[in-house]
């Protein structure tokens, strides 16, 4: 009698299934308070290619980022501590900081109960 093998379809299957797709929340640490939270709840703070700081919301632009929670507290305990200006390796434009500050204040008041 010869043994014939018949490939085992049946376990390549199960091997492809092994390769599930992990996904996974994009976790980046605040500057003010340094907790750790998941991207889309921080506001993300960018410089550009051209070495401007801007603040995006949205979090789509392209350039170095660093990120805050949406509170004054974690901006102002950021710009204390220089944490910002040196992960953005980059001075802080007071004209920005404004920006900032009013953009968080913006927020703060836009939603109730926070
Ligand atoms: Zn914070």
């Amino acid at each position: 009698m010869i043994g014939y093998k018949f490939p085992c379809w049946e376990k390549i299957a199960e091997k492809k299934n092994k390769m599930k797709k992990s996904i996974k929340i994009p976790i980046r640490t605040c500057l003010g308070c340094q907790n750790k939270r998941p991207k889309r709840e921080l506001l993300r703070i960018i410089k550009t290619p051209e070495g401007n700081i801007e603040i995006d919301p949205t979090g789509k632009k392209s350039g170095r980022g660093a990120y805050l929670c949406y509170n004054r507290e974690c901006l102002e305990e950021a710009l204390r501590e220089k944490r910002l200006c040196r992960e953005l390796k980059q001075d802080i434009p007071p004209q920005t900081i404004n920006e900032l500050r009013r953009f968080l204040e913006d927020y703060t008041s836009k939603s109730p109960g926070k």
